[in-house]
């Protein structure tokens, strides 16, 4: 039988006493690990989080925490190697796929180390300045920023392993709040084996990082009012978290990143064989195909001016048409595996949903894979999809196919376009496409209304600009309405969400001790 996982909770390692659920290689179909947590006592785990790595976190500065963070980037790139192999294995991705997961989540906690550090050394943090609240200045406000005194449980996808992580887990421990991370369970051998690191190398205080694999139950009934839950994930499993009595009654704090139905505009005016137009065909296809679609933050829909509907769906057919599917380790292959064959079930299913509502323009599941059987593999291959009427193909801007898959839409004005970009119902992300400064500003502004973020590629950033999908830790990742309402990173942002903020009413001298 296969390696069990351990659990890290309440200071020491927990084997489950189940039989566990089994991780596979999705490319050969393989058994790899086994994760279970029955038998972890939560509540136990979930008081050593709070009362002794709570505490031990609360001691140090923000400075102290930052070099804590600093510490965790020299063990993660250390382990590197491991990282990237865990990840072929059990994600089935290719090493550029790899990186965005495995070095994306470096780079942010040494950005935060970074910023913690010119915190300084100090144990909170005053939020504006002190106003009067009398006449001649003897009575003050002053608001502060304290660390909560809880725990941060994440509950996250499949998607990312590592990133999906430490994106959260940099600003929580810099913070100063405790971590109990649940990997979702298909790819949680990545996670936890990036914790065993960090606890094994003892950079973090007792109770600061804790992992617990498998099953999600009785999670969530172990929060307190001064916990906070972050979940990534579907929409379905969101609606279980915001009905939870954690959240309905203990005002437990809930940060929520679903499904996003993104989109890229090409704004009006260019020709088919204009930098802009190439621009947005390009960013397409790398959205579709990079980790094989599976990006919270992937282009789903392509907006053009009608009149170029035809030329940018054969751009793209053909440049989809040159991307190699198969097996990560085989050099020759662009686009590994999605993560798991129930994964690669799930988008079959959801581009046979968007056939009732849109035609397909060019379909890659002709081309043979690589090194790859197709009855074990979970390879997935390109599908663009095409609706001439994008008002009437409501489907488009509802349901996500996480996988390569998108859909091009044409529209008649850039009123029109921006009004079915809007049509997302809230999204993380969308991009704009063009070279008028003007207008590309007035358009970034009317979209900001539903995105979490808008990233705009003229030709003058084309070898500059980050990616329509890359989530920046300067800039903030979330999104309203459907794609949870949630908000994360952002700079020191970020550290909000586990801060409780307070007016502190007094005389100036009480303000000034502050
Ligand atoms: P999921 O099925 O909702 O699972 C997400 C996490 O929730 C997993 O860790 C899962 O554990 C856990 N879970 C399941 N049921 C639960 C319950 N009743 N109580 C508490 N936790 C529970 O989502 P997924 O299929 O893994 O993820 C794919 C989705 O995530 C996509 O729709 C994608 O758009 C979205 N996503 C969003 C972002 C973003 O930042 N907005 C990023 C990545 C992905 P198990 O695995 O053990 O079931």
């Amino acid at each position: 039988m296969t390696e069990l996982l351990a659990n890290y909770v309440n200071g020491s390692w927990h084997t489950g006493k189940g039989q566990g659920s089994t991780l596979r290689d999705p490319v050969l179909g393989t058994e790899l690990v086994r994760v279970d947590a029955t038998g972890v006592d939560l509540p136990a785990a979930f008081t050593y989080a709070r009362d002794v790595g709570g505490a031990a976190l609360r001691a140090l500065t923000y400075a102290q925490r930052a070099k804590l963070l600093a510490d965790v980037v020299n063990v993660l790139q250390a382990n590197r190697a491991a990282y990237y192999e865990i990840s072929t294995a059990n994600s089935g991705t290719v090493k550029n796929d790899t990186a965005v997961d495995v070095d994306g989540a470096i780079y942010t906690v040494g950005q935060y180390a970074k910023w913690g550090a010119a915190l300084g050394d100090v144990r909170h943090l005053a939020d504006g300045a002190a106003v009067s609240l009398a006449k001649d200045g003897v009575f003050q406000s002053q608001h502060v920023q304290v660390s909560t005194r809880g725990v941060a449980l994440f509950i996250n996808a499949f998607n990312f392993p590592s990133w999906g992580l430490w994106e959260k887990a940099a600003p929580a421990l810099l913070s100063g709040v405790p971590v109990i991370a649940k990997p979702a369970t298909a790819t949680a051998w990545l996670t936890q084996r990036m914790v065993k690191d960090v606890i094994d190398a003892g950079v973090l205080p007792a109770g600061a990082l804790s992992v617990i694999c498998g099953n999600s139950a009785g999670l969530m009934d172990q929060l307190q009012p001064m916990d906070a839950v972050s979940f990534t994930g579907s929409a379905a499993t969101a609606a279980v978290i915001r009905a939870s009595a954690a959240v309905t009654r203990h005002s437990v704090r809930a940060n929520i990143e679903a499904d996003s139905i993104n989109s890229a505009l090409l704004m009006p005016g260019y020709a088919a064989d204009s930098e802009a137009a190439s621009l947005l065909v390009r960013e397409a296809v790398r959205e579709m195909t990079v980790k094989s679609g599976q990006k919270c933050t992937a282009i789903r829909r392509i907006l053009v001016p009608q009149e170029l509907y035809d030329d940018v769906a054969q751009a793209i057919g053909a440049s989809l048409a040159k991307v190699t599917v198969g097996n990560p380790r085989n050099e020759g292959v662009r686009m590994g595996s999605l993560v798991s064959r129930e994964q690669y079930e799930n988008v079959r299913q959801g581009v046979a949903r968007l056939q009732q509502a849109a035609q397909i323009l060019y379909d890659g599941r002709a081309q043979a894979l690589v090194d790859a059987d197709g009855a074990v593999a979970a390879c997935a291959r390109p599908v663009l999809f095409g609706a001439k009427d994008a008002d009437a193909a409501a489907l488009v801007h509802d349901v996500e196919v996480f996988g390569p898959v998108a859909t091009l839409l044409p529209y008649r004005d850039l009123a029109h376009g921006l009004a079915l970009a809007h049509r997302g119902q809230g999204s993380l992300v969308t991009s704009l496409y063009g070279d008028d400064a003007q207008a590309l500003a007035g358009a970034a502004l009317d979209l900001a209304a539903s995105h979490g973020r808008v990233h705009v590629i003229s030709p003058a950033v084309a070898k500059a600009h980050t990616g329509h999908g890359n989530v920046m830790p300067q800039s903030q990742h979330g999104g309203p309405g459907r794609a949870g309402g949630g908000s994360e990173l952002g700079g020191l942002r970020a550290l909000d969400f586990y801060h409780r903020r307070a007016a502190i009413q007094a005389a100036p001298e009480v303000i000034q001790g502050l």
